[in-house]
């Protein structure tokens, strides 16, 4: 994991794991690896980017040692924050988090080295990467089966393509063709395509 994306993706996939306590063992080893390269430190060493921020835990469970129990903890937490950034009216829940800070000048630039339980420095990381994108960036996937929050694609507008083929199925079923013409749907925009050819032909006799 490199880039926000990554970061923001990682969150996302934490949040929309719907079986948590039996994580496989892979994927638990995988989740703590991207864990301590989401917080800036890799096998137990601190990576300064400048400019970055450097999320430090010190308290008990540490990343490398996260287990399913406490996956699942972080899970409810991120979860209450994508569910406010995906939503734009309404109630906002309140995470609450506790850390200390100190900044460092490193190569020209500040790096923000924050220290407290693995829970509140990933919570805080993530609000700062969330806070520097666009608001749309996340959604939450309006399929009523899903609802998983995801880290938008370009115009992507359902989690996964199984939600995408899925949600097309249903509209077909229910007669509501994919929107294509400015006013709607593409069976306007066929019907009108048959008037102009009717009204050519009529014109033509
Ligand atoms: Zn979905």
């Amino acid at each position: 994991m490199k880039s926000v994306a990554d970061y923001l993706k990682f969150a996302c996939e934490i949040a929309g794991d719907d079986d948590v306590d039996h994580l496989q063992r892979w994927k638990l080893l995988k989740w703590t690896e991207d864990l301590q390269s989401f917080l800036g430190t890799r096998d137990g060493a601190n990576v300064w980017i400048p400019g970055g921020i450097l999320a430090v835990p010190i308290e008990p469970p540490l990343p490398q040692d996260y287990g399913r129990d406490e996956f699942r903890d972080l899970q409810v937490a991120i979860r209450t924050v994508l569910d406010g950034v995906t939503r734009e009216y309404g109630m906002h829940e309140h995470t609450n988090i506790k850390f200390s800070y100190s900044l460092h000048p490193i190569f020209g630039h500040y790096i923000m080295n924050v220290m407290g339980a693995t829970r509140d420095v990933f919570l805080f990381k993530l609000a700062l990467l969330l806070a520097g994108e666009a608001s749309r960036i996340i959604l939450k996937c309006p399929e009523p089966k899903c609802g998983k929050f995801f880290y938008r694609v370009r115009k992507q507008k359902y989690c996964s393509r199984l939600c995408t083929v899925r949600a097309s199925v249903r509209n077909k079923r229910n007669g509501l063709a994919k929107p294509k013409g400015k006013d709607g749907s593409a069976r306007i925009l066929h019907n009108r395509k048959i008037g102009s050819k009717r009204r050519k032909r009529n014109k033509a006799q």
